[in-house]
């Protein structure tokens, strides 16, 4: 008979160890029979008992495996270390709070066998989610699209699974805060995208705060774009012929009128403008500088401390 296919799961968890025996059962028993499973719990730094939880998991079961980093390095980045250390003929990656239902891992998988070689899934907008987290969502979807070159569809959630190529050609990046989303849709290949309704967190708290979630749009947009930097070139050739109409209007006063001490108000006014839109600009090539420097250290994506998974 032949070998049954290999299907890698990748869960990241930070501070997870409260839900994640729940999820553990729950996943399982979603999982189709005729797949063969490794499921690798990736550990994110927590503070709680997520490893021992993972640990205690992993003893008891011989296809859960586990990543353990050396600190909180973040959902990508765990998400990236299991892709990196897989080894299954697809990889389908969730969230351990159960929002991610594991209901729609036989859809994916199907989709899979008919060809499609990455299957995104898309959060259909419900009940469960707090208003603030859609409007939030909404607003980050539609300021990274007009605002970068690669096209994200509203709501699309870091549960999907990857065909093998796919994986490949996703080790090959190691930018600093990869954004798994966009560099998934940049990469291509035949993709499909499933729908599905979010769950309740079964427990714990969300691990994306306000900051966190600011962050992660920040760099979402200028990790895929230029174009902030050319909106400054825009707006600057903007203020600059007001300037100009305003400094025609200034000398026309000046020469033909004796009013000239007055517009001390315009002038204030603009002195303030214009040193606050310097700012701004300056403030929106610091951010790529910055993001240069960072790139050219060429550091790791993340600190493996511990796993039982072969590494590279
Ligand atoms: N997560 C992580 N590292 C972090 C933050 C979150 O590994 O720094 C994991 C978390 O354990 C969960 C998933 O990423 O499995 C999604 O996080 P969360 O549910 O807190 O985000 P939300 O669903 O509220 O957007
Ligand atoms: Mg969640």
């Amino acid at each position: 008979m032949n070998q049954p296919k290999k299907v890698s799961i990748i869960v990241p968890c930070y501070n997870e160890s409260e839900g994640l025996f729940l999820f553990y059962y729950e996943l399982v028993k979603h999982l189709p029979q005729e797949y063969s499973y490794e499921i690798i719990l990736v550990n994110d730094g927590s503070h709680d008992n997520t490893l021992d939880t993972i640990k205690n998991l992993h003893s008891q079961n011989s296809t859960v495996h586990y990543i353990s980093f050396s600190r909180n390095f973040g959902h990508q980045n765990a998400l990236k270390a299991g892709f990196d250390l897989c080894t299954g003929d697809c990889a389908i990656c969730m969230d351990s709070d159960l929002q991610h239902p594991p209901q729609l891992i036989p859809e994916l998988l199907k989709n899979w066998e008919n060809g499609f070689e990455s299957v995104v899934t898309k959060r259909l907008d419900h009940d469960s989610i707090s208003v603030f987290k859609k409007v939030t969502s909404r607003g980050f979807y539609r300021l990274t699209n007009r605002l970068s070159d690669v096209k994200l569809e509203n709501g699309v959630a870091d549960f999907r699974l990857l065909d093998r190529k796919v994986v490949e050609a996703l080790k090959n990046f190691s930018e600093d805060q990869i954004f798994l989303r966009a560099v998934i849709q940049w990469l291509g290949f035949k993709q499909t995208i499933i729908e599905y309704k979010a769950g309740e967190r079964v427990a714990g708290v969300s691990k994306y705060t306000i900051k966190k979630m600011f962050s992660f749009a920040l760099s979402g947009i200028t990790a895929f774009s230029v174009k902030p930097l050319r909106f400054s070139i825009y707006l600057g050739v903007v203020i600059a012929m007001i300037a100009f109409v305003y400094g025609v209007y200034a000398l026309v006063i000046f020469a033909f009128t004796d009013q000239a001490i007055e517009g001390w108000t315009s002038i204030l006014m603009s002195v303030l403008f214009i040193g606050g839109l310097n700012l701004l600009m300056l403030g929106i090539i610091g951010e790529y500088l910055g993001k240069l420097f960072i790139e050219n250290k060429k550091r790791p994506n993340y600190i493996v401390s511990e796993t039982d998974l072969p590494t590279r």
